[in-house]
C-alpha cells in the first residue's frame, strides 16, 4: 500500500503542477439521465473532477474541452456505450444479503425432496460447522400447500442443529436439533406478533413465523465481525456487478452498522448505503440524538428507523382486514399495535429521522397510513414517510397517501419483481376481490406517492434490470401472463428509470448527492449495452453491464471480472 500512496501523490503532483484538477472526460457514450424535472434528458459526454464530482454534461452541439492542461486530464472512452445514472436499490438488507451468498441457498429448489437433498449434500460438504444455517426456501415453489417439518428436516440432519430462513424472511425452519437447542417444546407459550406451528399434541412442528423465529434464532452463535464483514463486501461485489451503486439498508442492526463503519474506515464502501436502523433501539444506539451526517464522502449516512407492522402473504403474516381465502381463520398478525406504532414513529419523527414502515397487508397499510396522517399534524416539513412493500393497499384507503404526499410526501417503496414472483400465490392468498389493490404501482403514484424502487435482497435477487422489465410488463421472466398481470398498474419507462435512480435517491435525502448525471452529483455511473428507453423489456431483462463507477472510481469491469476492486474512494 504505501507504494501506491507513493504512487498517486507522485501523479497528482505532476497534475498539479499543470492545472488545479485532475479532470476526466467520459465521452463516446449515448447519456441518459432523469432531469431535476423528473423528464428524461439526454448527454453525449461528462467530465468529472478529482473527487469524483460531476463538473459538466455535454449535450451535442456543446463544445467539449480538449485533453491538455486547460482541459481534462484523464479519458475514458465509453466505446458507444449507454451511460445511466448508477442505480440505486431502494430496498435491501445487505448483511443478510452477503450471508445469503456465504450459506445454504435454497431458492432455486423447486420441491421439498430437492431441497432435502440438497442441505444433506450441504451438511456433508461442511462437517466442521456446528449449525447448518442458511435461506430461501419457498413451500409454496415447491407446491407442498403445507409448511414444512422438523421430521423431514430431520432425515437430511439428523445429529447437528439445521435452521434456513424462508425466502421472504418472514419465517424459519427449525430440524429436532435445534429445537431442542433452542428449547422450544410443546409448553412453550407462542409470542405476541407470532405463530408456532405445531403438532397435534402441541408440540413445536418445525416451522416458526415472524417474531417467533427469535426463539430460534437468538440460539444460532452470533456471526463474528470477521464474518460479517466478509458479508458485507460478498454483497457489494454483487450490487457492483447488477450496476447498482447505491442502496437503502432497511434494518441496520448495530454490528451491521460497526462493518459498515469499518468498511468506511478502510476505504471499501464500494455502494453508497442510506441506513435505517432495526428498530428505535438500535436508532438511538448508533446515532444518539439525530441522523448521522453524510459520512466517507456521502457513502454513509443513517437518516431513519425501519419499522414492522406485519409480516409476509407467503407465510400468512401479512395482516389483513379480511381472513385470507386460503386460511379463512386467520387475518395474519400485526406485530405492533396502533398505539405501539404511534409511539415509535413519534419517537423518531421528534428527533428528525425518517421513518420507514414494513407494511404487506391492507390493514397494515390501513393502519401505517392512518397513523402517518395523525402525525403529519404534529411533525410537519418534509418528513418523506416511506411505506415499505405497501404490497396489499384497498383502493378505499388510497386516498390517504394523497393526503399525506400534500403533507410531508410519502414515498411508496416497492419491488416490481416481488408481483411476478408472488402472483398466484397472491391469487391464492387474497381472492379475487382483493387483487385492484394489490402491487398498486400505477395507482399510488396516481396518489402523489414517489416510488422508489428495490429487490427486498435477499428475498429476490438484486437485479435493477429484471426490475424495470417487471415494472414495464407485469410479466415474468417467460412474458407469463399474456399481456400482463392487473397491467392498469404498469408503469412508463421514465417512471421505472426513476424509481431505481433519482426517485430513490429522493427517498433517502440524497437528490443533491447522487441519483442523477447532473453538475455538482457524484460521478456514479453504469456503462450497459441496452437503452431501457427503447429496448424491448425483455433485452432490459437480459441488460449487460460493461462497467460500474461509484464518485469517479470503478467497481465493476465486465473485461475484468475477477479483478480487485479499483480505489473507489478519491480524495473528499
Ligand atoms: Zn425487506
Amino acid at each position: 500500500m504505501p507504494r501506491l500512496a507513493g504512487a498517486v501523490l507522485a501523479l497528482a503532483l505532476i497534475a498539479g503542477a499543470g492545472s488545479a484538477q485532475a479532470d476526466t472526460l467520459v465521452d463516446n457514450i449515448r447519456g441518459e439521465t432523469i432531469g431535476a424535472d423528473g423528464t428524461l434528458q439526454t448527454f453525449t459526454a461528462l467530465l468529472f473532477d478529482d473527487s469524483g464530482v460531476i463538473r459538466a454534461v455535454y449535450r451535442p452541439g456543446d463544445s467539449v474541452p480538449r485533453q491538455g492542461r486547460k482541459g481534462y486530464q484523464y479519458h475514458i472512452d465509453g466505446k458507444g456505450h449507454v451511460l445511466l445514472p448508477g442505480l440505486i436499490d431502494a430496498h435491501v438488507h445487505i448483511v443478510k444479503t452477503g450471508f445469503a451468498l456465504l450459506t445454504l441457498d435454497l431458492s432455486d429448489t423447486n420441491s421439498l425432496d430437492e431441497a432435502l437433498a440438497k442441505i444433506a449434500a450441504y451438511a456433508r460438504a461442511h462437517p466442521d460447522r456446528p449449525w447448518i444455517t442458511g435461506r430461501g426456501w419457498n413451500q409454496e415453489r415447491w407446491q407442498l400447500g403445507r409448511f414444512p417439518t422438523a421430521a423431514e428436516l430431520d432425515r437430511a440432519v439428523p445429529d447437528r442443529p439445521v435452521w434456513l430462513v424462508r425466502v421472504d424472511g418472514h419465517a424459519g425452519w427449525a430440524n429436532s436439533a435445534a429445537l431442542n437447542l433452542a428449547k422450544v417444546t410443546a409448553a412453550t407459550p407462542t409470542p405476541d406478533g407470532g405463530v408456532i406451528e405445531r403438532l397435534a399434541g402441541g408440540a413445536p412442528a418445525g416451522v416458526l413465523v415472524d417474531r417467533a423465529t427469535a426463539l430460534v434464532a437468538n440460539a444460532v452463535p452470533a456471526p463474528n465481525p470477521r464474518d460479517i464483514d466478509l458479508a458485507l463486501m460478498t454483497a457489494e461485489r454483487g450490487f457492483a456487478r447488477a450496476g447498482i451503486t447505491a442502496v437503502a439498508d432497511m434494518g441496520t442492526t448495530l454490528n451491521d452498522w460497526l462493518a459498515f463503519r469499518r468498511a468506511g474506515d478502510a476505504n471499501r464502501l464500494y455502494v453508497r448505503i442510506m441506513s435505517y436502523a432495526m428498530g428505535t433501539e438500535a436508532m438511538a444506539a448508533i446515532c444518539g440524538s439525530g441522523p448521522t451526517p453524510w459520512l466517507y464522502t456521502d457513502r454513509l449516512r443513517m437518516g431513519g428507523v425501519k419499522l414492522y407492522m406485519d409480516g409476509a402473504l407467503g407465510s400468512r403474516g401479512a395482516w389483513l382486514k379480511a381472513p385470507y381465502t386460503d386460511q379463512p381463520d386467520s387475518r395474519g398478525t400485526p406485530l405492533l399495535t396502533e398505539t405501539q406504532l404511534g409511539n415509535l414513529m413519534s419517537r423518531a419523527a421528534m428527533d428528525g429521522y425518517q421513518v420507514a414502515v414494513h407494511a404487506l397487508g391492507d390493514k397494515a397499510g390501513a393502519t401505517v397510513l392512518t397513523t402517518i396522517t395523525d402525525l403529519t399534524h404534529t411533525y410537519t416539513g418534509d418528513r418523506r414517510w416511506r411505506i415499505e412493500h405497501a404490497q396489499v393497499v384497498d383502493p378505499a384507503d388510497w386516498p390517504l397517501v394523497a393526503g399525506i404526499a400534500a403533507h410531508g410526501g410519502v414515498v411508496a417503496s416497492m419491488q416490481p419483481v416481488h408481483q411476478p414472483s408472488d402472483r398466484t400465490m397472491a391469487e391464492a392468498r387474497l381472492g379475487p376481490a382483493r387483487l385492484a389493490g394489490a402491487y398498486a404501482w400505477a395507482s399510488l403514484k396516481r396518489q402523489g406517492a414517489v416510488l422508489a424502487f428495490g429487490s427486498d435482497s435477499p428475498v429476490e435477487r438484486p437485479d435493477p434490470w429484471a426490475g424495470i422489465a417487471a415494472a414495464l410488463t407485469r410479466q415474468d421472466a417467460s412474458g407469463a401472463p399474456e399481456g400482463g398481470w392487473q397491467p392498469q398498474e404498469r408503469v412508463d419507462r421514465v417512471t421505472a428509470l426513476a424509481g431505481y435512480t433519482s426517485a430513490a435517491a429522493y427517498a433517502g435525502f440524497a437528490e443533491a448527492r447522487f441519483g442523477r448525471i447532473a453538475p455538482g452529483l457524484r460521478a456514479d455511473f453504469v456503462l450497459v449495452d441496452t437503452d431501457p428507453m427503447t429496448a424491448t423489456p425483455d433485452a432490459i431483462r437480459h441488460t449487460k453491464v460493461w462497467q460500474t463507477w461509484v464518485g469517479g472510481g470503478k467497481t465493476w469491469d465486465a473485461d475484468h471480472p475477477d479483478g480487485e476492486v479499483a480505489a473507489v474512494v478519491k480524495r473528499p
